[in-house]
């Protein structure tokens, strides 16, 4: 077990240095690789994961410019730390409308099977209460996967880096 580069960083004594597209700094996505300046653009490239991150200099952060959602790190000096997602956290309204899109076909279709009940003992009376809770899961597992994409953490490349 090799140590981490992100623990190998050179350590400075004193006030942290200010990000620089000249030098070169551990990938805080992948962990593997490095980050250094590429030529032309106004931006870092990671040699291990190849993602591309471009420098916000007054708040000595890093975004990861090429993954939605842009992911941000802040450099104290020797390593990263993970900012605030302040931007992309979902508010009181997005849950509301979450719950909503889940509860709202569910109660409809619970209602209509309520008001037109089907004939006691028919062979598909079952039916009505299996719609219904097929709508109920199948809108959960929507909002679900959109939530885990709108927090999408870069897991596969870390684990993949880690080794
Ligand atoms: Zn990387």
């Amino acid at each position: 077990m090799d140590e981490s580069p992100i623990d190998s960083l050179k350590t400075m004594p004193g006030s942290p240095t200010p990000l620089d597209y000249r030098e070169t700094y551990p990938c805080p996505l992948c962990r593997r690789g490095k980050l250094s300046g590429l030529t032309l653009v106004e931006a870092f490239g990671c040699n291990g994961c190849s993602h591309i991150f471009v420098l916000n200099p007054s708040r000595q952060s890093v975004r990861a410019v090429d993954r939605s959602p842009p992911l941000t790190w802040r450099w104290d000096g020797r390593r990263w730390q993970t900012s605030q997602r302040e931007d992309v956290s979902l508010g009181w309204g997005e849950w509301s409308i979450a719950m909503a899109f889940v509860l709202f076909p569910t109660s409809i279709v619970g209602l209509a099977a309520y008001v037109f009940p089907p004939f006691p003992g028919s062979p598909l009376s079952f039916f009505p209460i299996l719609w219904a809770v097929l709508t109920f899961f199948s809108h959960l597992v929507c909002v679900t996967w959109l939530i885990l994409e709108y927090y999408q953490f870069p897991i596969l490349s870390y684990f993949r880096w880690r080794r």
